[in-house]
């Protein structure tokens, strides 16, 4: 059966953290696919300034593009309205109903898992992938893990690894202190940043 994941993010921008944990769910799932999905316009992120969709799309599109596996959909972005993951998860499974869908995500996703919509449904239509993050330590993480597996009945995969301590709000807010912020962005990401003075104000 194939196996495909699903990388939903803002991506404000793209750094190495998302990166790292991409390729780690691509080895540790053994996933023929991993498909990076920018959000349009997030439900928890509707207050907040974003950088135009095209330009975090096409950031994206530059870290990923030498990695055969990494695939990058504009299904969120050209979708108006709010982006749920229940709706973008339904859509992948109807059109292809005989992959095998995961749902890749930090482990500060599984801590507000109950603010998203349809939380039953989006356990139906994929595996929940969770890695941990910085911030989040390992017990309550599981405690969360095992909450949710109990009340939707459904298993979570939680896969421990050594995140890096990075974050787009930390990125911004570096930039915006003019500090440097090559380490943890992938380089032509870093010089696009540069180039068009992104999250400068
Ligand atoms: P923001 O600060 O704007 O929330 P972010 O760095 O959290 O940005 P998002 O686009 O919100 O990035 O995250 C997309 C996904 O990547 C989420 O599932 C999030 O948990 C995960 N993620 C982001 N950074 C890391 C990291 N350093 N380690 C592990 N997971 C991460
Ligand atoms: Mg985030």
């Amino acid at each position: 059966m194939v196996k495909k994941g699903i990388f939903g993010g803002t991506f404000d921008p793209i750094h190495n953290g998302h990166l790292y944990i991409a390729h780690e769910a691509v080895e540790r799932l053994n996933l023929d696919f991993l498909i990076f999905m920018p959000s349009g316009n997030p439900p928890h992120k509707t207050g907040r300034k974003k950088t135009d969709a095209s330009i975090r799309y096409e950031l994206v599109n530059m870290a990923i593009k030498e990695e055969k596996r990494f695939i990058l959909s504009n299904f969120e972005i050209r979708n108006k309205g709010l982006s749920y993951t229940y709706k973008t998860l339904e859509y992948f499974n109807t059109i292809e109903p005989d992959t095998e869908w995961y749902f890749v995500t930090g482990a500060d996703c599984l801590i507000e898992l109950e603010s998203w919509k349809s939380v039953d449904r989006i356990l139906n239509l994929c595996k929940l992938a969770v890695f941990s993050r910085p911030g989040y330590n390992k017990e309550e993480i599981l405690i969360h893990k095992e909450i949710a597996q109990k009340k939707y009945n459904k298993e979570i995969i939680f896969l421990d690894i050594n995140p890096l301590n990075i974050s787009s709000t930390d990125i911004k807010k570096m930039i915006r202190e003019g500090k440097d912020v090559s380490l943890f962005l992938p380089k032509n990401v870093y010089n696009i940043v540069l180039e068009l003075g992104l999250y400068k104000e």
